[in-house]
């Protein structure tokens, strides 16, 4: 499988916040997001090849239970379903971030699917060369609707990255299109790659998570860290 990144951090988002966590980068995405904030996973990947052997030992000297499996796009490994088992097998609980365009079922801890609103597309980055794919590919609502059913994933959150307040309306129209989705269930994070970034976009999306009951989501790696690999 070919790993951008292993290190062990805080999670920085969604509903394990704060939680100590071993992340694993694939390495390859079938999106091209214009804030993509791994740029080296997705628009210019690199990585090595690791065997799952060589993951686990990775894996294994760090103290905590939580496994976060992130990239890129996880789900388009073949490879994923022999980890999530190996990584289960040893007592891991384990949190898959997918943009939700391909299906794999998995039993997991939590499923963090993150759909990806019109505000991703990227019309100006090189040219605009990727941005007619990455629209058709951006939103799956059928795969969408196949995570929303599963019974093999324990807990789901539905993560969305927030530009504009107009962001809104295709929130609700993505939720609408899953289905029976709880609003505990739904995190807003502000878009950006600095405290500055997220600050200034802070206050009215807490706003709109107060007016639906849905979760405001801070990005707690960037606040500690700021926007470096390994964190
Ligand atoms: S889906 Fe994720 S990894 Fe892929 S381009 Fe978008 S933000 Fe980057």
């Amino acid at each position: 499988m070919k790993i951008s990144e292993i290190f062990y951090s805080i999670q920085g988002e969604g509903k394990l916040a704060g939680m100590p966590s071993v992340f694993i980068r694939t390495s390859g995405c079938n999106l091209r997001c214009t804030w993509c904030d791994t740029p080296y996973a997705s628009w210019d990947p690199t990585g090595q090849d690791m065997t799952i052997a060589q993951i686990l030992e990775a894996v294994k000297p760090h103290p905590t239970r939580h496994v976060v499996i992130t990239g890129g796009e996880p789900m388009i490994q073949s490879e994923l379903p022999t980890l999530v088992d190996r990584l289960t097998a040893r007592g891991r609980l384990i949190t898959l971030e997918t943009a939700g365009t391909v299906w794999q079922d998995l039993p997991l801890h939590l499923a963090s699917v993150s759909p990806k609103l019109a505000n991703s597309t990227p019309h100006t980055r090189q040219d605009g060369r990727f941005a007619a794919a990455h629209d058709r590919q951006r939103l799956a609502p059928e795969i969408l609707q196949r995570f929303g059913r599963s019974n093999r994933m324990t807990d789901i959150q539905w993560k969305f990255v927030v530009s504009q307040p107009e962001d809104v309306n295709e929130i609700q129209q993505v939720l609408n299109s899953i289905g029976n989705v709880r609003p505990q269930d739904v995190i807003l994070m502000p878009e950006g790659i600095t405290a500055a970034d997220l600050a200034s976009r802070s206050g009215w999306i807490a706003d709109i998570c107060k007016q639906y009951g849905w979760r405001f989501g801070p990005r707690l790696h960037v606040l500690l860290y700021g926007n470096t690999r390994g964190t």
